[in-house]
């Protein structure tokens, strides 16, 4: 009998008629004498609203607070599962994160699974249930609950699938697969058949939402086969492996989720720098492209996740109260695609568009698989378009 692991994102999971949908899809595969783990997501938006809410209560909530909070939207989905699965006739029973064995470390709102016991869910499986498991959380070694970052639920469900060594992991969601760029923004993208590990990679850790990229890290180190797949569909998915094909661009990111942030300070320490990396990481704040512009004094430059502003500006009250700063919001496109490196007109004809669209740019970065430039201010979806319809054969 083979393990499948199959997971419900936010949209899929949103309301009773979406829900009946999934246990639909979950009965089908358990009826093909499959031992199924499900791992689900908060309803809709019930993450965001925590969140605001939270906000209206104090403007630096404890980041273990947050975590008790936020967790408990996919336990609220885990007891719906259940309950329609067990009214329709099949032993069903949920899990939160510490149920299902999931360890993770301290870092609350980011955390690394560490390890899964799985135990309790081979114990269930082993009664034939249909196991239905909370995503995006787990437990630290001080009893905690602790969550993985926003999108986390993918990673549960990969990691899950690499402990019980499941055959593959499906994630279903509102697209039917990963697509040449985001079909949000593009109404022209394809889907795509099939990408590698490396590549799906980059199209997470450049801001694509439509995988969180720690699940992408954990499918390649245990070799299991990520399919994307729409919930509301039959279409074939997206399927994430090893194989490598083709050497042209598979997909294009815009992220507009960056802040450009410029910080000085007359005095010039390397203590100074230590400390200010130091506050940054110890906060959960992740800065890319940090550079010094200068010898004399500090001058440093780098990019943070927006949406991680709020706790950078709270820092520059306290802290880091030292700097002055400049800041603005900034886009990032990348164009993934093995070997992409080796052909330079991919490169002359991304600059040629972002030169006709007047954008400027502020830095480039290439390597085997990847060209990501960053252009100062946000740039509309136009760009992209442009961008898509000339690199995407
Ligand atoms: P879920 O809530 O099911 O986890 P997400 O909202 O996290 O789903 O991810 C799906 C979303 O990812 C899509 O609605 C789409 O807008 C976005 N997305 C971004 N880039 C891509 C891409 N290349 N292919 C498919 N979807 C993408
Ligand atoms: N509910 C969490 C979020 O909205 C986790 C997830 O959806 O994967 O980020
Ligand atoms: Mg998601």
């Amino acid at each position: 009998m083979d393990t499948i692991v199959m997971k419900f994102g936010g949209s899929s999971v949103a309301d009773n008629i979406r829900l009946n949908i999934v246990a639909e899809k979950i009965i089908e595969l358990y009826n093909k004498e499959n031992n199924v783990v499900v791992v689900v997501s908060a309803q809709g938006k019930t993450t965001d609203n925590l969140i605001k809410e939270a906000g209206e209560l104090s403007s630096r909530p404890s980041d273990r607070e947050m975590d008790m909070l936020l967790s408990s939207g996919e336990q609220i989905t885990i007891a719906k599962l259940s309950i329609l699965l067990n009214r329709l006739g099949y032993k069903a029973i949920s899990l939160t994160g510490w149920q299902a064995g999931i360890l993770t470390n301290n870092t609350n709102q980011d955390a690394i699974i560490e390890n899964i016991n799985t135990d309790r869910i081979n114990k269930e499986l082993n009664d034939r249930k249909i196991v239905v498991v909370a995503g995006f959380q787990g437990i630290n070694e001080n009893t905690d609950i602790t969550t993985l970052g926003r999108g986390g639920s993918d990673t549960t469900a990969v990691a899950i699938a690499a402990a019980l060594k499941a055959k593959h992991c499906y994630i279903f969601s509102d697209v039917d697969g990963v697509y040449t760029t985001d079909p949000n923004k593009v109404t022209v993208a394809k889907k795509l058949e099939s990408l590698s590990y490396k590549e799906m990679l980059d199209i997470s850790s450049e801001g694509a939402k439509v995988l969180h990229n720690r699940c992408v890290e954990i499918a390649e180190r245990y070799n299991i086969p990520i399919i994307t797949k729409s919930t509301f569909n039959n279409k074939p998915g997206t399927v994430i492996d090893d194989r490598i094909e083709g050497s042209t661009v598979k997909s294009i990111v815009k992220n507009d989720d960056i802040t450009f942030i410029s910080a000085k300070c007359e005095k010039y320490t390397l203590e100074l720098f230590d400390k200010i990396y130091r506050t940054l990481l110890e906060n959960g704040i992740q800065v890319k492209n940090l550079i010094n512009n200068s010898t004399y004094s500090l001058d440093l430059s780098f990019y943070i996740k927006s949406s991680m502003f709020n706790k950078f500006a709270y820092l520059l009250e306290t802290d880091l109260s030292m700097l002055d700063c400049t800041y603005y919001n900034v886009t990032r496109i990348s164009i993934i695609g093995h070997g992409i490196m080796n052909n330079n007109n991919i490169l002359t004809d991304t600059l040629d568009i972002i030169n006709n669209n007047k954008c400027e740019i502020l830095s480039i970065d290439i390597n085997e698989m990847k060209i990501a430039i960053i252009l100062k201010n946000v740039i509309p979806n136009s760009v992209l378009e442009q961008l898509h319809s000339k690199l995407i054969k």
